[in-house]
């Protein structure tokens, strides 16, 4: 969610911090600062807005050094000002830090600071943290395993700490140290060529360095230019993984596209090409996933299946549920994680459990894995962030392996979870009772799905035509069947989110039972009717909505004809089969929302109060 970035090494570090920060632009944010330490005190320029805001105000205070720390803040506890922005600094003004979480038990601790006279600022549970921090740093505590005193401090302090955080502290006494520790909020070092890095996302480190560090759940790490150590929150040490991250700065670039969600919609073909490489039989009749780390065995013995996940990775798992039950007959139950997380749900012992979540850093779904390993299941997770933190808690699962992206609305990461779902059904299936030549089938529609796409994304221009007679509409339904419900609830989150037109997604025949109140002119309805056994009903569904004088946006396939003038605009998409049917429409809602959003002059890539991945619950 919000960003982090620290630097400590021989180039200017502001420059530096503030190129790190818009690259987690996209990640969300109200307000950014970034700290230096200067002739012994710290200086520290914050503003509201852009990254570049902060970039004009450390440029006029002349801001400098070659260390320091920089952050991206999504409020939580307290408005959206300056003061609230981070960096803080503590009120003896001697640690500085910069926070991504929730603090739950800062009014406790604040209190307690109160009274020992330290003094705020700002509404943040970060500043009483910050402060927490130089009230042990002021009683010089001495460490059990020979840390310094400003690890130790942070150390001590973090025992009393609840919530969750991700942080990067700075120390008057200990020029060019950075601290930082987690818990819930991810934080990767970097290690460079005489000069190390923290960052809350790997696109902020990797023009400096590939070789990376993930830092886990109580660790804290210690890092100067030329040395780093971990040690964990009961003073154990830890030896460290170094990785190697496989993809470059250029992969996170724009190219010639005008927003990263436009040129992430236009790669999907080869993404799809990526995320399914290798994962298919020798036999060509299933699919092969490396990383299960589950026996065939064990598969044929669970008979439900559990998908948790929040928002677009939600629809994908819905999909996923309809293809799982369709091919390969294993009850399936979807919840939202951060529903799941509290609700108690009652679990069948041969229940295998599964998250999807393209960051691999969602909260909430984090929560959903960690509570359902509690209960003794087994979790498999799909996600597209290699070394995420779900990947690691996981007991197994599948990357998608679609590169960054970047774009707030996800259009690839979502693409490849419906893909990989697909391939899960195809797995599941013929351990079952899927045919040899079903198999084959399907393996060989799947194969064919990046041309598809491609044929598909050929309607651009259309859709941009149709996107400029629809972009002043201030509601719109979004109404398929089966498989494709799901693609209508993320074609409605795709437009609220990038175009902020309020819009619903509903199965095309309950409209009736309540949405249907909305139609009017002013109310256009998106429906998808492909060429299946209930294309009429789906007309049938579109007539009601045109006898109350309802728009009508069709998406169709080839196949599929519709009667003269119901439709008020068609987009024709090809024949596919039903595993792939919702990747393939998927596509006009994905350019319809683009070029709407465009049209209304949002800001694609950071829309209003959205965040990438949402690491605070
Ligand atoms: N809870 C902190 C605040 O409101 C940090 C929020 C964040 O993760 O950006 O300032």
């Amino acid at each position: 969610m919000c960003g982090i970035v620290g630097y400590v090494g021989k180039q200017k570090a502001v420059p530096l911090i503030i190129e790190g920060l818009k690259r987690l632009e996209y990640r969300g944010y109200d307000s950014a600062g970034v700290a230096v330490l200067h002739n012994g005190a710290f200086e520290v320029a914050k503003k509201i807005g852009r990254v570049t805001n902060v970039e004009l105000q450390a440029a006029k205070q002349k801001l400098s050094g070659t260390y320091g720390i920089g952050h991206t803040r999504w409020a939580t506890h307290g408005g959206v000002t300056d003061e609230n922005a981070h960096p803080h600094v503590s009120s003896d003004g001697r640690i500085a830090l910069i926070h991504n979480g929730v603090i739950e038990n800062y009014a406790q601790i604040k209190r307690f600071l109160l009274s020992k006279n330290y003094t705020f600022k700002s509404e943040t549970d970060t500043e009483v943290l910050c402060n927490l921090v130089a009230y042990h740093y002021a009683k010089e505590p001495v460490a059990t395993n020979g840390d310094s005193r400003f690890v130790e401090s942070v150390r001590k302090t973090l025992r009393h700490t609840e919530g969750t955080y991700g942080i990067v502290i700075m120390a008057t006494d200990a020029p060019g140290e950075l601290v930082t520790a987690r818990k819930g909020s991810p934080l990767i070092l970097g290690l460079g060529d005489g000069e190390s890095l923290v960052a809350s996302d790997v696109s902020a480190i990797v023009s400096r360095t590939q070789s990376v560090v993930y830092l886990k759940d109580g660790e804290i790490a210690h890092l100067t230019a030329n040395s780093f150590a971990i040690t964990t929150l009961d003073a154990g040490t830890v030896e460290p993984v170094v990785d190697k991250v496989t993809w470059s700065i250029t992969d996170a670039d724009m190219g010639s596209h005008s927003h990263f969600m436009e040129k992430e919609i236009f790669e999907q073909p080869t993404a799809l090409e990526n995320a399914m490489r290798g994962r298919f039989s020798e036999d060509g009749s299933t699919a092969n996933f490396g990383g299960l780390n589950i026996s065939a065995n064990e598969f044929r013995g669970v008979d439900r299946l559990m998908f948790c996940a929040c928002g677009t990775a939600l629809h994908a798992c819905m999909v996923t549920e309809h293809l799982i039950e369709r091919f390969a007959r294993i009850p399936v139950e979807c919840d939202y994680a951060s529903e799941f997380r509290y609700r108690n749900t009652p679990l069948f012992r041969n229940s295998l459990f599964f998250v999807m979540s393209q960051s691999g850093e969602t909260i909430d779904t984090l929560a959903a894995l960690r509570e359902a390993k509690r209960k003794g299941y087994k979790v498999l997770a799909i996600n597209n962030v290699v070394g995420s933190t779900i990947a690691r808690e996981a007991d197994g699962g599948i990357y998608q392996h679609v590169g960054p992206e970047v774009g707030v609305a996800s259009t690839k990461a979502f693409t490849s979870q419906l893909l990989i779902g697909a391939m899960l059904a195809l797995y599941l299936a013929r351990m079952r009772d899927m045919s040899f030549s079903d198999g084959t089938q399907m393996v060989q529609a799947l194969k064919g799905t990046p041309d598809l796409v491609r044929k598909a994304l050929l309607q651009a221009p259309h859709i941009q035509n149709i996107a400029k007679r629809y972009a002043k509409a201030t509601d719109m339904l979004f109404l398929g069947r089966l498989s494709l419900f799901p693609i209508a609830l993320e074609g409605a989150l795709k437009l609220k989110e990038i175009s902020y037109i309020h819009a619903e997604g509903y199965p095309a025949a309950e409209m009736k039972h309540g949405p249907i109140a909305l139609i009017s002119e002013q109310c256009p309805s998106v429906f998808f009717a492909p060429n299946n056994e209930i294309f009429n009903k789906v007309v049938s569904s579109m007539q009601e909505i045109k006898a109350r004088k309802g728009p009508i946006i069709a998406i169709i396939t080839e196949k599929a004809e519709l009667p003269a003038g119901l439709a008020d605009e068609v987009i024709v998409i090809p024949e596919c089969h039903e595993a792939v049917l919702p990747i393939v429409a998927s596509i006009p809602v994905q350019l319809l929302s683009y070029y709407i959003a465009v049209e209304r002059g949002c800001d694609v890539d950071k829309p209003r109060n959205l965040a990438k991945s949402v690491t605070v619950e």
